[in-house]
């Protein structure tokens, strides 16, 4: 059983991965586990985000590492807030800072399309110059205004392409099921299938 830890702090999206990794052959560990020095992620993708993330875990681990970074994008707004997605308005996770924002910019805008994407990567060490890279996207366009009390982020404000409800008015379960960041990690793991 390869051994490898998940590069993120967020206890949900831990047992998330675990769950859908249910069958694999990983045991995934929590960066918490490990002490980690938190990387300046200053990459301009968010492939190389979730790469940056990925190298500091598996350089201070010595193994194999799993990172995401999501964000959403906005082609109308020239693809913001997009790697900034967590401090658009400045500071980190205040979400209704961000939506407040974001509304904002797209007041008068005709153009709502908007899309939630997710880069996840696996590393097998530091120097690793073959890494397993999945993306994935979910389409959908903004409202005018915030619906629905699940998830986080721009959930609220977000109406994914072919459904009545809000990202926000989705129960979890299902949320996971088709977003972003669900199939980038199904892909992940295909991946991962196919390389083994
Ligand atoms: P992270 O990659 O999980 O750190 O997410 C970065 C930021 O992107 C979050 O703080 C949210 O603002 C936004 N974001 C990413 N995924 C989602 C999502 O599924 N729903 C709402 N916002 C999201």
């Amino acid at each position: 059983m390869m051994r490898v830890v998940l590069a993120s702090r967020n206890e949900g999206k831990l047992q998330e991965l675990r769950t859908l990794l249910a069958g694999v052959n990983l045991s995934l560990e929590s960066q918490a586990e490990h002490d980690v020095p938190s990387p300046a992620e200053d990459g301009l993708t968010f492939v190389e985000n979730a790469l940056i993330k990925a190298r500091a875990v598996a350089a201070a681990t010595g193994l194999p590492a799993i990172a995401d970074d999501s964000g959403l994008v906005v082609p109308a707004l020239n693809g913001a807030p997009g790697i900034y997605s967590a401090r658009y308005a400045g500071e980190h996770g205040d979400d209704a800072a961000n939506n407040k924002k974001l509304l904002q910019r797209l007041q008068g805008q005709a153009d709502r399309a908007a899309y939630f994407y997710c880069a996840m990567v696996m590393l097998l060490h530091a120097d690793d110059p073959t890494p397993t890279v999945a993306t994935a996207a979910w389409h959908g366009s903004i409202l005018q205004h915030p619906r629905g009390n699940n998830g986080f982020g721009y959930d609220p404000l977000f109406l994914a392409d072919g459904l009545q409800h809000t990202a926000a008015e989705l129960p979890a379960a299902r949320k996971n099921s088709i977003s972003h960041r669900g199939q980038a990690t199904r892909r992940l793991l295909a991946e991962l299938a196919g390389r083994a």
